[in-house]
């Protein structure tokens, strides 16, 4: 294993540093808080077992917001439940001691010390060298003054409450040796037992979502209240790769789907982490996606295999951009493999409705064959979605690609609805278009923001029982991806507002 090249300081003496930068900073502006820590109180609608009344609802939480977001003086803020600001500016220092006793016994993964601070995916100001996440049509400026913001750009105190019980749950259900069970999580549960299991063959990439869930909201291997659950998740899915670099073993039609999404999680947890003791394992599997591609061509089931769709491309677009984010410590990609996915959904748009077919021009979403008539494809734009996230990924720009203009306003007609009966579930959709929609800024993400909020929110499992903080695994893909898988996505949906700022847009 290479590890030279990296000398000059410890790492947690940076993290120190950051944190005494943010602690500083907060010190002069109280107000930001409200935003930059994802701690608050709220109680929640529970969907289908009881209801409860909520202290504010989503409703009103958008008319606070949207104050917010007209650019207020700090102090005019209408925010009087918020938690005091002390009680969070004191978590510094009980982070920074744990992470020292941590670091220093830790013999499994060695630190990638580092002296590049500024390339840091937590510096708040590095988001000039985006890597083509252009300003989007209601940008304010290149990048939309969006990352500046990106804390308090939608959030609230339910999406931090709504957080927060989700990543319990996920970290309640994990196994032992550091995997999340799609089908076995339930022997976790105390007292009544949690329902939606998933298929058994998607463990590596479902053990991945839920990575990203703990990620993207700041847990690294070093930091955050869930640093030991990513660590055993990452250790796990470390174990799990082969010496080709696939991560699992090669069985059915997803494992190029699980391959991707543990990819991704162990190249963020790389990342932000600075360990280079998985470097190399994340070089492998990111050139395990690189190899898989067809030429001139995008990514299908199997590698290389002639097929494309752009299902498995947009999460491969995914993965490269996320190592390309961290091309300082050493990661490669190659350009070709953007530029692939890039024809590849150009020739799969329709230019009359900008809808992104499947795997053929103009198609409706897939779905699994005994579900077409339970959840239409109608409901959803989902590949349209990814193709928008992937097009922002690989480096395009609404302004210079008016397709992406074009996949935005069919997006925009179809905003998220939790809705039991219609069919119109599609977590997956979810996701993807609340990442692509935030990346167009604007009317497109406040819309749509207003309506995920509501329909993850209010659809989120809340009282005493196990299942507190989960998701049904109702939708299009819930039967194959359980509760685990669920849970995850909706707590990515509830990152929207900081994640990609973060590892993408922050970092080179
Ligand atoms: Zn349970």
């Amino acid at each position: 294993m290479s590890e030279t090249g990296f000398h000059g300081r410890h790492t947690w003496e940076t993290e120190e540093s950051f944190q005494e930068v943010m602690a500083e900073q907060l010190k002069k502006a109280p107000w930001l808080l409200v935003s930059i820590v994802v701690h608050a109180v709220g109680i929640f609608l529970l969907w289908n077992v009881q209801w409860e009344a909520p202290r504010i609802s989503v409703d009103q939480e958008m008319a606070v917001e949207q104050t917010m977001e007209d650019e207020q003086p700090p102090q005019e803020e209408p925010e009087p439940e918020e938690e005091p600001e002390k009680e969070e500016v004191q978590e510094t220092p009980e982070i920074k001691d744990a992470e020292t006793d941590e670091v220093n016994e830790d013999e499994v993964l060695d630190d990638v010390p580092t002296d590049n601070q500024d390339d840091s995916p937590f510096d708040k100001d590095a988001f000039n060298d985006v890597i083509g996440i252009g300003g989007g049509a209601g940008g304010h400026g290149k990048y939309g003054g969006r990352f500046r913001r990106g804390r308090r750009r939608g959030g609230g105190k339910l999406t931090k409450q709504a957080l927060r019980d989700a990543l319990d749950w996920l970290a309640r259900h994990q196994d032992e040796d550091g995997k999340w069970d799609t089908d076995g999580f339930m022997s976790h549960c105390t007292g009544e037992k949690c329902t939606g299991p998933g298929s058994p063959i998607h463990d590596v990439g479902i053990t991945g979502l839920a990575l990203l869930a703990f990620l993207g909201d700041g847990n690294t291997l070093r930091l955050g209240k869930f640093k030991s659950n990513v660590k055993k998740g990452i250790l796990w899915l470390k174990d799990q790769q082969d010496d080709e670099g696939l991560i699992g073993e090669k069985v059915g039609q997803s494992f190029m789907y699980s391959h991707i999404i543990a990819a991704i999680a162990m190249c963020e947890a790389f990342g932000l982490s600075r360990f280079r003791l998985l470097r190399r394992p994340v070089q492998k599997a990111i050139n395990y996606i690189s190899g898989a591609r067809n030429p001139y061509k995008a990514w299908r089931y199997y590698p290389r295999s002639g097929d494309n769709d752009s299902s498995v491309t947009g999460w491969a677009v995914i993965a490269l951009a996320s190592a390309k984010s961290f091309k300082d410590m050493g990661l490669k990609v190659s350009e070709d493999d953007f530029k692939g996915a890039i024809l590849w959904y150009d020739e799969m748009t329709d230019p009359n409705t900008g809808r992104v077919g499947y795997i053929t021009k103009g198609s409706p979403p897939a779905r699994p064959q005994e579900l077409m008539e339970k959840f239409p494809a109608s409901k959803s734009e989902s590949i349209t979605a990814v193709a928008l996230m992937a097009r922002f990924f690989a480096g395009q720009d609404p302004k210079k690609n008016p397709v992406m203009i074009q996949h935005a306003q069919l997006i925009a007609k179809k905003p998220p609805v939790w809705n039991t009966k219609d069919g119109s579930i599609d977590m997956y959709y979810w996701y993807y278009g609340s990442f692509a929609m935030y990346q167009m800024g604007g009317n497109y993400w406040r819309d749509w923001n207003q309506k995920m909020k509501k329909a993850v929110v209010d659809s989120q499992i809340h009282g005493k029982k196990c299942s507190r903080g989960s998701w049904d695994p109702v939708g299009a893909w819930g039967q194959e991806g359980g509760r685990v898988y669920s849970t995850s996505l909706m707590a990515l949906c509830m990152e929207v507002y900081y994640r990609y700022s973060r590892l993408i847009g922050a970092a080179r």
